[in-house]
């Protein structure tokens, strides 16, 4: 029997996950480019959404220091970008810390789904918690449907309502790619945590099965945590939950 290393990968990354300093670019060969960036105590990984007319959709900004700020400014300039929208798989503090200064900077709101409204609203205990700053964050734009797709240029996100990690958490699939952005549903090897407020360990389980598994093995999954991994990978070899 294959022996399987298991790792369980927390909000707060193992220090084994060093941040990498380099924007990784996954060039997908399509129209689209995926690249990210990765953020802050909890080296959370930002992405940023392509398209071929420059513009971009910024998700789970969460750049927490000047350091981690500047970088994602250099980023977006030095590609030429515009970045037209602010989305959210979830709304847990290491994915929103960088709110602030996107909406400052961009002018862009985050959207996120309303069930992770109380994650908004409990954010700042949250950071306190883990003796971290969060700055008074900026409104929503508006709230993600748990289903349908987001529109941007000629582009088509698909949001997969994945409960579970977060009573609201959404993934967004672009099929045209075969990749899906999907926060911390599961990570290579690993699933998200469930032993917080709000969370729910069968509901992860069941999105992991009904919205995951059910796509196309070769589908990349670019996680919130750690490196992207496939459909198929997963379904072989995660121990949490086999396919
Ligand atoms: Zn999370």
């Amino acid at each position: 029997m294959k022996v399987i290393k298991i790792e369980v990968l927390p909000i707060i990354c193992p220090s084994k996950y060093k941040i990498l300093k380099e924007t990784v670019i996954f060039d997908k060969k399509y129209n689209m480019k995926i690249h990210s960036l990765t953020f802050g105590p909890f080296q959370e990984n930002t992405y940023i959404l392509e398209n071929d007319q420059k513009e971009c959709i910024l998700i789970d900004p969460g750049c927490y220091d000047e350091s981690d700020r500047t970088r994602l400014k250099d980023f977006i300039e030095s590609n030429g970008l515009t970045p037209v929208k602010l989305i959210n798989t979830h709304c847990h503090i290491d994915h929103i810390f960088g709110w602030n200064f996107v909406y400052e900077t961009w002018g862009l709101k985050p959207y996120y789904t309303e069930k992770d409204q109380v994650l908004v609203d409990t954010a700042s205990q949250h950071a306190q918690m883990y003796g971290l700053e969060m700055s008074a964050l900026p409104e929503a734009a508006g709230y993600l449907p748990e289903q349908g797709t987001l529109d941007w240029g000629t582009e088509k996100l698909e949001i997969l309502f994945c409960p579970g990690h977060a009573p609201g958490h959404v993934c967004f699939y672009h099929a045209p790619s075969k990749a899906v952005i999907s926060g911390d549903v599961i990570f290579r090897l690993s699933i998200g945590r469930t032993d917080l407020p709000h969370c729910n360990h069968q509901d992860l389980i069941d999105s992991i099965k009904e919205k995951i598994y059910s796509l196309p093995g070769d589908v990349e999954l670019f996680p919130g945590h750690g490196p992207k991994t496939t459909v198929d990978f997963e379904k072989q070899n995660n121990p949490f939950v086999m396919g």
